[in-house]
């Protein structure tokens, strides 16, 4: 077969970019290669710091085939230089807050994030010493004011989890750049078929490969993509001897996901934007967020830095804890169940008092300003792939129970 020489379009792309016939048994898909170690010339130096090991493969925590393969397709999507695949997202996220952070340094994090980076950012940073500043980071001025020639990175989620706020990572990556910050974008939520965090400016993407890209539910992963010389060194600190990496089983199920991402996502934003739509002209529905929609805050940024809105839409309902039971009670598709980005379409309820309880915001401002908006609380749903009829139908006779 030919090494192509030509750059070829993203759906072409997520099926090749990181894979080869394997040369010995000519197989047209990526091996599963699951053996921990590999047969080694006596010759070689086995310190994982030696040149000599770079291009073999010797144990399974320095590199893997699949895992290499990984790493390749996922980079070439994301139109990054290099990436690391790691044991889950929150294994992506500590690993990179880790090893580009250190005592005395200081993080600007955007105030609404996956609980567990927040907790990571409110307790475990500063007990190493590193100090958090949170911000709002839809507010530019605030970004603006809270980024300084002290800060060493800033981080943004977007859309971010729950309330599907958005960051204009251009205008950030600014403000980042202006301060000699580097700038990190987890794009979890969008997915590289939505965004792309490094041509717009960041320096690092994080993707929870769990999600969308993986797409199925069935296999925990996660991803640093980025620049050669930091990923290097994050490969030998973090994995190498962190040692959280990704199984190879893992690897090969999200790369077999991955090859249909395009059409996964194309999916999810048709049946999200129809389920969107529903809900918004449903009398028991307060309100729903969702960037497709016009009514989103953010709508226009959406339009110019989402190429697709992807699955994940939050809404409110009067009385969020009944209607809970009665999603849980009544809907025959939805699951009700945490994470996203799933063929299956997923819903759950997110109480106010114990996010905040689970130190979800940083002062009493915040609180105070997530309480204005969220309420009681929110429901984040997913949209999978199943007909949107179907998932309208689902929720309407749910409604019904309120
Ligand atoms: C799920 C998620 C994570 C964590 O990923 P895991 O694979 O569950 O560890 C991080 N960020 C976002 C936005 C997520 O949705």
């Amino acid at each position: 077969m030919k090494p192509s020489s030509r750059k070829f379009r993203f759906a072409t792309r997520a099926v090749h970019a990181g894979e080869a016939p394997d040369p010995i048994t000519g197989a047209s898909s990526p091996n599963l290669v699951m053996s921990s170690t590999f047969v080694a010339d006596p010759g070689v130096n086995f310190s994982v710091e030696s040149d000599e090991t770079k291009n073999a493969h010797v144990y399974t925590r320095w590199s893997n085939p699949t895992l290499d393969q990984l790493e390749r397709k996922l980079a070439d999507l994301e139109g990054a230089e290099a990436g690391l695949v790691f044991g889950s997202g929150m294994a992506a996220i500590s690993g990179l807050l880790m090893n580009q952070l250190k005592a005395g340094d200081e993080l600007v994090m955007s105030d609404v994030t996956y609980a567990g980076a927040s907790e990571l950012a409110n307790e475990t940073l500063p007990n190493m010493g590193i100090k958090v500043k949170r911000v709002d980071m839809s507010n530019l001025a605030a970004v603006a004011a809270a980024v300084t020639p002290a800060t060493k990175l800033v981080y943004a989620e977007t859309p971010a989890n729950p309330i599907m706020r958005l960051t204009d990572i251009a205008a950030v990556a600014e403000i980042a750049k202006a301060n000699n910050a580097e700038f990190v974008v987890d794009s979890t939520f969008a997915s590289p078929v939505g965004t792309l965090p490094i041509a717009l400016g960041a320096d690092y993407v994080i993707q929870s490969i769990t999600k969308y890209l993986g797409g199925h539910g069935d296999a925990i992963g996660g991803a640093v993509l980025g620049k050669q010389a930091p990923l290097a060194n994050m490969r030998q600190k973090i994995l190498v001897h962190g040692g959280g990496i990704l199984s190879p089983f893992n690897a090969w199920l999200i790369l077999r996901g991955i090859a249909t991402l395009p059409l996964r996502m194309r999916a999810h934003q048709e049946g999200a934007l129809k389920v969107a739509q529903f809900l918004e002209s449903h009398p028991k529905i307060k309100r729903v967020m969702y960037p497709g929609l016009p009514s989103h805050p953010q709508h226009d940024l959406a339009t110019r830095q989402m190429a697709n809105f992807s699955g994940m839409l939050s809404f409110q309902v009067e009385d969020g804890n009944k209607a809970a039971r009665a999603f849980a009670d009544h809907c025959e598709v939805f699951h009700y169940a945490v994470s996203l980005g799933h063929h299956r379409s997923l819903l759950f309820y997110m109480d106010t008092d114990s996010l905040l309880q689970s130190s979800f915001w940083l002062t009493e401002a915040q609180q105070a300003s997530y309480r204005a908006f969220a309420g009681n609380g929110i429901f984040r749903t997913s949209i999978g792939i199943e007909d949107p009829d179907d998932l309208c139908e689902d929720l309407e006779e749910a409604l019904r129970h309120l």
